[in-house]
């Protein structure tokens, strides 16, 4: 018998995938709603899917493949969701199936769910003969005061009754209880916002106008607040108070990814009682699973995570809060490249829901979104309670310069020591900011000039250790020992260790203050999240007098007796072809130094620097962030460069060098003419690192008009040729980082 009309499905695989595939409904089932999670065979292997639309092919159903299975204890995911996937893929020139694959980045979620036991108390009532114990006793009492027809898991019983689970063990033998196997479901996160808490007058009136902004659906706001303003317990409260309109919402916090650390959950745990939801890349798989399942299932009402966690199927999103949204990190630069802050904004009104961005630093595409009044505004002017501003002064390295000592070259000038040892007078602590690892950022050869360089990339080798140091690599991880031969100018043992890394830095005060503690904060130190905790709770403590910290140490840190900062090198981060070298450096260095004088104590900051009068530093010392913001906002208008024009990159990647040279070139030929120049294609050019981790790169910049559908462009051009499968070909809208 020939069967007709069988629904076929469109069905999205989380594969290097263009579009769905095609597959027929089982015979048993009718129809399927999109964004059900489905099982299809592929080629010889199964996949997991998603109904995407009605089949699109026309195929014969001869042609088509059966859906093997259909998930139905998992969530679906909802229209705004696939919407928000769909567009994720065309912005950022991606394929579709590999947007969809960071929504489901756990496989184990389609394993059955593992069954638990169950305990109730047994119909029968306690058997003859059984022996009472005190123990025994205080888990009948429990089914006798909380109900008899109540089950609870192993652990519940012997948390409620103090009982071990041995003691539930001999129980369950001598028959006292009535067993039963179900699903493990996720917990209800169980928030509950601090009653006791205040906030004040002007944290009270940014809440007020957030909750406002909020009624209108798709409400992006930018909470501007100095550092210690209180800014986060502003969104706490907002939090509190979308959670309590409806029992399902739910709300995402999105932190840079260094900025999740253990003071940021024990700020949280204060406030609303319980541990968030976290995503990040570092969780087990398990850990994935279950908070995975939590999240698309509703159980999770505060969802803490990196810009990953934005790909997630949230059962009802309500809120996205995104911390230091000025910060680097939020951007990808792998595989799908997409700016999270950016795609946050979208998936808000996808959602039409409310985003607030908060930051001390905003970045000038966030300033200038408020200029245009598509996002609205609201202030912190001040700390928070007694603390001030501190006290920011340029310390000019030309006329203050360090004076060697006998131990060695000094990079402390004499004003910024003299203060360092008048806080060490006064039992205050001290941070020392220099964004460099290692001992020193090069090994020269002293006879022939030779610097040490990455044999897979273009950059020197930075010396870590100083007794016979290791040469390491900061891009792709290869090292060596130093060469005893110099291999251009064979002079033996040449060579020398030149520049400032933290390490000489902690070498040069363990010389002068032999006797003060000195925490060293870096990668390198703190490898471990364990490490980095026990740091901070001793520098909490009082037990460290001197912190050497890089920038993992820059941002979200609160110690109220820390009081002086001195940024060593101000300079650095200033040069290249960034075209954000400025705003980065100018928010890199607000943010240090608003870790001094955060408590009662006022704060001091020394920027050490070879140009005071650089403009970034004319606006630090003056903290004027408006003024130089004005400056950077006419400047990037004034050369149509972004927010106020488009950029994208194109970047060529290959082992093979001559094969990279010749297509590059090729391609550039194809390069479609603009006849009222509005747009431009540059290149191609070596990248500023040509050559890293054994590829050679070359570059194509695309600038054009805001209003030119940029990704569009850049597909006729380069689908004019075929690309040779030695050379990857990666597309980076929006790009930050020109390295
Ligand atoms: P920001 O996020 O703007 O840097 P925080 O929210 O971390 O600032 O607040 C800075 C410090 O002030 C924190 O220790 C915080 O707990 C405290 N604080 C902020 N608001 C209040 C308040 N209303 N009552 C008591 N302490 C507060
Ligand atoms: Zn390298």
């Amino acid at each position: 018998m020939e069967i007709f009309n069988r629904k076929s499905k469109n069905i999205l695989l989380p594969l290097n995938l263009e579009k769905g595939y095609d597959y027929l409904l089982p015979i048993h089932i009718s129809d399927l709603q999109e964004g059900s999670l489905v099982q299809v065979p592929l080629r010889n292997k199964k996949e997991f899917g998603i109904v995407l639309s009605a089949a699109v092919d026309n195929l014969p159903e001869k042609k088509m493949k059966e859906v093997e299975r259909v998930f139905d204890k998992l969530p679906t995911f909802s229209k705004q969701f696939l919407d928000f996937i769909s567009w994720v893929s065309n912005y950022t020139v991606s394929k579709i199936g590999n947007v969809f694959k960071m929504s489901i980045p756990v496989k184990e979620v389609f394993e059955e769910a593992k069954q638990e036991r169950f305990y109730g108390f047994a119909k029968s009532g306690i058997p003859q003969g059984f022996r009472m114990t005190n123990s025994r006793r205080s888990v009948i009492d429990l089914f006798e005061t909380e109900g008899e027809g109540l089950y609870y898991t192993i652990s519940e019983l012997s948390q409620k009754t103090g009982a071990s689970t041995q003691v539930v063990k001999e129980m369950e033998k001598a028959g006292c209880f009535d067993i039963k196997f179900e699903d493990i479901k996720p917990e209800i996160q169980n928030i509950s916002y601090d009653k006791e808490f205040t906030l004040n007058e002007s944290q009270d009136s940014a809440v007020k106008f957030i909750c406002e902004e909020a009624k209108n659906g798709f409400s992006p706001i930018l909470l501007d607040g100095v550092t210690g303003s209180g800014k986060t317990e502003v969104y706490f409260k907002v939090i509190d108070e979308i959670l309590s309109k409806n029992s399902e919402n739910q709300t995402l916090i999105m932190l840079p990814e260094i900025s999740l650390t253990g003071q940021f959950l024990k700020k949280f745990n204060k406030r609303f009682g319980c541990k968030p939801v976290l995503w990040h890349s570092s969780l087990t798989p398990s850990q994935r699973k279950k908070n995975w399942l939590a999240i698309a299932g509703g159980e999770a009402k505060v969802v803490v995570g990196t810009r990953s966690a934005l790909f997630l199927p949230f059962h009802k999103l309500s809120l996205i809060i995104v911390d230091e949204e000025h910060d680097g990190s939020f951007k990808q630069e792998e595989n799908v490249v997409y700016h999270g802050r950016d795609m946050a904004v979208v998936r808000a009104k996808f959602e039409s829901i409310p985003i607030v961005l908060a930051s001390a630093t905003p970045s000038l595409e966030t300033i200038a979104n408020v200029q245009t009044g598509k996002f609205k505004e609201v202030k912190l002017h001040s700390r928070f309670g007694k603390a001030i501003m501190p006290d920011i002064s340029l310390c000019d390295l030309r006329s203050d310069k360090p004076i060697k000592e006998e131990w060695g070259n000094s990079y402390l000038s004499p004003s910024s020591i003299k203060k360092i040892e008048d806080k060490l007078r006064r039992n205050e602590q001290i941070m020392l900011f220099l964004n460099r690892r290692g001992y020193a950022p090069l090994a020269i050869c002293k006879d022939c000039g030779h610097k040490e360089k990455c044999p897979n990339c273009d950059v020197h080798l930075t010396a870590h250790g100083k007794e016979n140091p290791m040469l390491k690599c900061h891009h792709c991880g290869y090292f060596s020992r130093i060469r005893n031969v110099c291999s251009e100018c064979e002079a033996k043992d040449s060579f020398t260790l030149y520049g400032i890394g933290i390490e000489r830095l902690a070498e040069e005060v363990a010389n002068r203050y032999p006797t003060k503690k000195v925490a060293i904060l870096s990668s390198d130190t703190l490898n471990t999240t364990k490490k980095l905790y026990e740091t901070i709770e001793e520098i909490e403590k009082g037990n460290i007098d001197i912190i050497i910290g890089t920038q993992i140490f820059a941002k979200g840190h609160h110690f109220p007796n820390l009081t002086l900062v001195i940024v060593v090198d101000g300079d650095m981060g200033l040069t290249g072809a960034d075209i954000r070298a400025g705003e980065k450096t100018f928010a890199l260095l607000s943010q240090v130094s608003g870790r001094a004088g955060r408590g009662e104590k006022s704060g001091e900051v020394v920027i050490q620097t070879f140009q005071p009068e650089n403009k970034v530093m004319q606006a630090l010392l003056k903290n004027d962030r408006e003024e130089f913001l004005n400056l950077e906002v006419s400047e990037r208008k004034l050369l149509s460069m972004p927010p106020f024009g488009r950029l994208a990159a194109v970047i060529l990647t290959s082992k093979d060098q001559g094969a990279l040279d010749v297509f590059a070139n090729q391609l550039a030929r194809e390069i479609p003419r603009s006849s009222d120049s509005k747009y431009m294609i540059l290149g191609p050019v070596d990248a500023p690192i040509a050559f890293i981790k054994g590829n050679h790169r070359k570059r194509f910049l695309i600038k054009t008009e805001k209003r030119l559908n940029i990704q569009q462009l850049i597909i006729n051009w380069t689908s004019s040729l075929k690309i040779p499968n030695s050379i990857k070909l990666k597309i980076d809208i929006d790009p930050h980082n020109f390295m």
